[in-house]
């Protein structure tokens, strides 16, 4: 069963789109009676020879979206591979390899797969016999380039699967270092569950004007989120984040904090109270932040805390809350955020940790995203040990015009 991105029925047939008579008894083997909307859109340009970047998730076709022009455009086989694809895991590696295999029916296509957590060898041998499309993950790929096990020579299309998947999980050197060995000139079609802005820089450059082929029924509307902001002292906030956690009981939430070491001591303070709660950031080694993320898509994570370049990319539907535990340094990093919630016209709810000297960072998100953020005064919750005056966020903001830190300690 496939996912549609969206709920119109795509018009265009498989039929209808230059495909040879192979692919489609191949596609009718498959029982692909019609292509799903991401098919629809990004087949027809990546046979055109275009670069494609295509906003699709698992389970919308997104593999013979790039699978079925792939096959379409193999020439009679080369010394080496005309294709590479580069996933983030052995596991979607193995998926894409079966897919390929599927829609190369009839054919004589010879595919290898290559990922870390088995022998190099076999693999070794499975690519000396010669190979049309080599699907691995960047590391193993780059092992084989430095025994000169791979020949890239004759590569054309490069494929970046779960774009945004790879970069979380740290593989963006690796991935660079294969582009960059890579001959052009070459296709290269991306495909990204989201759109980050640290994947529009991968495709920037290394793509030659990209058609960005994005299904955007599904993208996390900002209007569907509530966004408050909580003025709150900066040794008050572990006890907020626990009052709001009691209050709300989130189906999921993400924490964000500014470091790594943050978001580690966060975690350790937060386990002693509450179930569910883990934690990844860039320090973990991938298998950890591979267990997490696991974790969290199955639901016995409930509580995350993340720093910015991991959790950005996350794309979990349970998630219904989302706490700016420390502002961002970046105004833009706030919209990446807030938007891990209020997926797949889900609501959620992005809660913004003010501290008393931080009125300018949240006036520039404000700003950011022309409007304003109205304030929570959680009941029953002081939001320093002593308040005074009139309203905190005022204090705030003459607080910040003066340069004076702590005004309502
Ligand atoms: P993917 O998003 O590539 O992981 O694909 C999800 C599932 O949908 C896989 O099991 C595919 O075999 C299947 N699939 C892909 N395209 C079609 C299609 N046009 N019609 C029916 N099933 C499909």
């Amino acid at each position: 069963m496939i996912r549609r991105a969206h709920d119109e029925e795509p018009t265009i047939g498989f039929q209808d789109m230059g495909l040879s008579r192979t692919m489609l008894k191949a596609l009718a083997e498959a029982r692909y009676k019609r292509p799903s909307p991401i098919q629809a859109a990004f087949i027809p340009e990546a046979l055109d020879g275009r670069d494609v970047l295509g906003q699709a998730r698992t389970g919308t076709g997104k593999t013979a979206a790039f699978g079925i022009p792939l096959i379409e455009m193999l020439e009679p086989r080369t010394r080496g591979p005309q294709a590479i694809i580069l996933a983030p895991t052995r596991e979607l590696t193995q998926q894409i390899v079966g897919e390929l295999k599927k829609l190369s029916l009839g054919r004589d296509v010879s595919i290898c797969g290559t990922f870390g957590g088995e022998p190099i060898e076999r693999q070794i041998r499975a690519l000396q016999r010669g190979v049309d499309l080599v699907v691995g993950t960047p590391g193993r790929v780059l092992d084989h380039l430095e025994r000169r096990t791979l020949y890239l020579g004759d590569i054309v299309h490069v494929v970046l699967d779960e774009a945004d998947r790879m970069l979380d999980i740290g593989f963006r050197p690796d991935i660079e270092r294969v582009l960059r060995k890579l001959p052009e000139p070459r296709q290269t079609l991306l495909l990204s569950a989201t759109i980050s802005s640290d994947v529009r820089k991968l495709a920037y450059r290394y793509m030659y004007q990209p058609v960005e082929v994005n299904l955007s029924a599904d993208e996390p509307s900002v209007e569907r989120i509530a966004q408050y902001y909580i003025p709150v002292a900066h040794d008050r906030k572990i006890e907020l984040l626990q009052h709001l956690l009691r209050r709300d009981r989130p189906r999921q939430c993400i924490i964000f904090t500014r470091t790594k070491r943050g978001a580690d001591r966060l975690a350790e303070r937060l386990k002693r109270t509450v179930p569910g709660v883990s934690t990844i950031h860039g320090d973990l080694p991938q298998s950890t932040r591979d267990k997490v993320m696991r974790g969290f898509r199955e639901g016995q994570v409930t509580v995350l805390v993340a720093t910015d370049v991991v959790g950005r990319g996350i794309d979990v539907e349970g998630i219904s809350h989302v706490v700016n535990y420390d502002i961002p340094d970046d105004p833009e990093n706030y919209l990446h955020r807030i938007g891990r919630t209020g997926r797949m016209g889900k609501d959620g709810v992005a809660y913004l940790f003010v501290g008393p000297d931080q009125g300018e960072p949240l006036t520039a998100i404000e700003n950011l995203i022309n409007k304003v953020i109205p304030a929570h005064h959680v009941e029953g919750f002081a939001p320093a040990r002593e308040t005074r005056g009139p309203s905190v966020r005022e204090l705030y903001n003459t607080a910040s015009s003066q340069g004076l830190d702590m005004a309502v300690r």
